[in-house]
């Protein structure tokens, strides 16, 4: 724009005006020097005055050669000044004239440019207002005119990036305000939403709080019921070592007392006539036995083998008569006085019953195996045919109470008997009819001996008789009693009319006749074998001296 300022006055109008302004001060000057010159005279050899100036400028001549004018000259000098002044004059004004041109120009670029930048400077204050669509034009200053397109190109640029960001704002704020639209939808579905859940939340919390309830009375129940089956299960344990019913009825009460706490029952075992007699109870208030309907009993009418029907209603409480059947052996009964009670389901009071069913099963259970045992006992130690304990008992027997007489110092007798010709009844009338002539002398042995002696078949047609404490002697009169008591009683069978039957005997006695058991069974047999060879139907014991009276007395025959 300098570079443009500068060529626009590339005319040397300054300089020709200063020259015009130098010219005529000069002339101006040379006329004043003219005209000084003429007041004071000139000294030819004297140094260069204003006239001789005036003349070099004017004639072009050196004043100091040039000879005074003349009078006639004096005219002319006169019109010389004055052309010189108009000269001046000219010059003076021209130069003048040129200076006011310029200074006028330079004013009125002055003045277009203040407007120039005025106008520049509200374009930029509106720019910065953001208004783009302010626009200089041309403008007042040709050199400035770069400038304004340039800003007008800027404020175009500016104008058509403000209205795309116009339109990108405005698109984005409709974006916007559908999108928070959208979230108020969205908020007022989620709150509706929230409410729902919320309702649904709260009726699954009551639905769970009433399933937590019952689960919590169900667990309540169920560790009840835990406590009840392991008192049962220890209940049945305990009754594996009960010896007898008395002993199984006293550990099922002690488990009722566990199992059944706040309720009461009796315990009652049929006697030999078949009646009911209580031999144990627990709890307050305990019901009656006799209460019990008897044949009457519905249960009974429906089979025996049901609980539920025997029930009485007592106020408050369930009375249940359950039969404890053994599947050999006396029966039992059980009476329960139940306190009702509700609980889940109603099924506790139902349980409960069963759980007394149960305690009633495990002792029926106990006291069948106690006859169970019992029997078997009784059947290892008992000879099945004749009833009489076999030869196997007999021997533990015989220890056992050859051990007590010799530590209590007492004697010991025993008896070896053998039925006579034995073998013809097998022969004649066949082996049952030997055999009921076993069991008959069997029933005569049980009978006519005492308690503490012990009686077994110790082989095939021979008996044994073990008496602790009983001496040799009385021994001897106890076997010759025996003797006349089967020689007496013949076998009465249909048919057959009466079978005698006769029986030869050997006694042996600690401490006379051996010091061992097995010592006395030999000289019993010994003795018994004397007896078959003198005849049969006899007693013989082992010769002594001292006791041969005796031998007078019962055979008068001494035994040798
Ligand atoms: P003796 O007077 O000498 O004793 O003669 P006996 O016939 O009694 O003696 P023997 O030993 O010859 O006969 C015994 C018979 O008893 C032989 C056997 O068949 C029979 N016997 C053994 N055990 C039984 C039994 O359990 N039942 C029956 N019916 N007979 C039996
Ligand atoms: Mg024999
Ligand atoms: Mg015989």
């Amino acid at each position: 724009m300098k570079e443009k300022f500068h060529n626009r006055f590339s005319f040397p109008f300054p300089m020709v005006c200063a020259l015009c302004f130098v010219a005529g001060c000069i002339l101006l000057f040379g006329m004043v020097a003219c005209h000084v010159g003429e007041e004071v005279p000139e000294s030819p050899a004297g140094p260069l005055s204003g006239a001789s100036v005036y003349r070099f400028i004017l004639d072009g001549e050196d004043g100091g050669e040039s000879p005074s004018p003349a009078l006639g000259e004096k005219e002319e000098s006169v019109t010389a000044p004055v052309s010189l002044v108009f000269w001046a004059g000219t010059f003076i004004i021209a130069g003048l004239g040129c200076l006011l041109l310029v200074y006028r120009h330079r004013i009125r670029e002055k003045k277009q440019l203040q407007e120039g930048f005025l106008l520049l400077n509200e374009g930029m204050k509106a720019v910065q207002r953001g208004d783009y669509t302010i626009r200089i034009g041309k403008g007042p200053l040709q050199e400035a005119e770069t400038v304004f397109t340039a800003f007008d190109e800027m404020a175009e640029t500016l104008e058509r990036s403000d209205r795309g960001r116009r339109t990108l704002v405005d698109t984005q704020l409709q974006n916007t305000t559908r999108w928070i639209r959208e979230m108020r939808r969205r908020q007022k579905e989620l709150a509706s939403h929230g409410n729902l859940l919320e309702e649904k939340v709260a009726a699954r919390t009551r639905v769970l709080e009433s399933i937590n309830t019952a689960l919590r009375s169900s667990v309540r129940s169920l560790e009840r019921r835990t406590l009840e089956i392991t008192l049962l299960n220890r209940l049945a344990e305990s009754l594996q070592h009960a010896k007898h019913a008395e002993d199984a009825a006293t550990l099922v009460i002690r488990a009722c007392q566990q199992i059944f706490p706040s309720d009461a029952g009796v315990f009652a075992f049929a006697d030999a006539d078949g009646k009911m007699q209580v031999v144990a109870g627990w709890g307050r208030d305990r019901p009656d036995i006799d209460s019990c309907m008897g044949d009457a009993c519905p249960r009974k009418q429906k089979g025996g083998d049901k609980i539920d029907g025997c029930s009485a209603g007592v106020d408050g409480y369930d009375e249940l008569c359950i039969p404890v059947i053994p599947r050999e052996g006396g029966g039992a009964m059980m009476r329960i006085r139940l306190r009702q009670m509700a609980d889940l389901y109603g099924r506790r009071q139902a349980a409960r019953r069963a759980l007394a069913g149960s305690v009633a099963g495990h002792l029926a259970a106990c006291l069948t195996s106690l006859h169970l045992v019992d029997r078997l006992r009784r059947e290892a130690v008992t000879d099945p045919l004749t009833g009489l304990y076999n030869r196997r008992y007999m021997e533990e027997t015989f220890l056992r109470e050859f051990a007590r007489v010799r530590r209590e110092n007492i004697p010991l007798s025993v008896i070896l008997m053998d039925v006579d010709h034995f073998k013809i009844f097998n022969d004649t009338h066949g082996h049952d009819i030997g055999d009921a002539v076993l069991r008959h002398l069997a029933v005569i042995l049980k009978k006519d001996v005492r308690t503490e002696d012990v009686a077994c078949r110790f082989g095939g047609e021979e008996f044994l008789l073990l008496m602790p404490g009983l001496s040799s002697d009385s021994g001897l009169e106890r076997g010759e009693f025996l003797r006349r008591r089967v020689e007496e009683s013949p076998l009465v069978l249909d048919g057959y009319g009466e079978l005698s039957v006769t029986l030869s005997m050997g006694l042996a006695s600690y401490p006379e006749d051996g010091e061992l058991p097995q010592d006395l069974i030999l000289a019993a047999d010994k003795a018994m074998y004397e007896a078959k060879a003198q005849g049969r139907n006899r007693i013989r014991r082992p010769w002594r001296p001292e006791a041969d009276h005796q031998w007078a007395m019962f055979n008068k025959k001494p035994y040798l």
